[in-house]
């Protein structure tokens, strides 16, 4: 699938559909959510279009996108998912255009271990030599930690909050989708390492 180049801009629901429909799929049959888990958005304007709550990301339809305000409040507001406002504080606080919250496994064990992720497979080097857990050792909830999620990803490319899930940017969905999975995979290589050699 091309990405658009630069981002989303002027885009109609339908345009973004297939986005959404195709990396939601992909985190679903990747093991990175549950059937009811994650939420994805993509920003056009000052709007954000993201997932409804209680979505299922693996079986995406238009009617389970939501278009509502970065800023303001509006009609469509109460049906986004429920993380709204950590999206809106990302593209408040970021350049990006793009958000992927997921649920992988293997990093969010990895966060109950450490404060800061640090993979040592060559991918994960490159493009996420660093990954800071937020809330350590704090329950986690909807919505929790906007602030500090939104700061760390000015300098990181994805985070993960502490027992609950990765948040990763990009300037498409296709971009933060790949930042999810290489962060899944250096996080499923580290976990297998400390196996091994413990
Ligand atoms: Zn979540």
């Amino acid at each position: 699938m091309p990405l658009p180049p630069g981002g989303y801009s002027g885009e109609t629901m339908s345009d973004f559909l297939t986005h959404f429909q195709t990396v939601g799929s992909n985190l679903y049959t990747r093991n990175m959510l549950s059937m009811h888990g994650g939420n994805l958005s993509v920003k056009s304007g000052d709007k954000i279009c993201i997932t409804r709550s209680g979505s299922q990301l693996g079986y995406l339809s238009e009617s389970d996108l939501v278009l509502t305000g970065i800023d303001k409040e509006d009609d469509n507001t109460k049906l986004a998912s429920s993380e709204l406002a950590i999206h809106r504080a990302i593209y408040q606080n970021t350049p990006f255009t793009a958000i992927v919250h997921a649920h992988p496994i293997h990093a969010t064990v990895m966060s109950t271990l450490t404060e800061k992720i640090v993979p040592a497979d060559e991918g994960g080097l490159l493009f996420i030599p660093e990954v800071p857990v937020i809330g350590f050792n704090v329950r986690p909830g909807p919505g929790k930690f906007a602030a500090e999620i939104s700061q760390a990803l000015t300098t990181h490319a994805v985070v993960v909050v502490y027992r609950h899930g990765s948040f990763a940017r990009g300037m498409t969905l296709d971009e933060a989708f790949a930042i999810t999975e290489l962060l899944e995979i250096s996080c499923q290589m580290l976990y297998m390492e400390k196996l091994l050699t413990h």
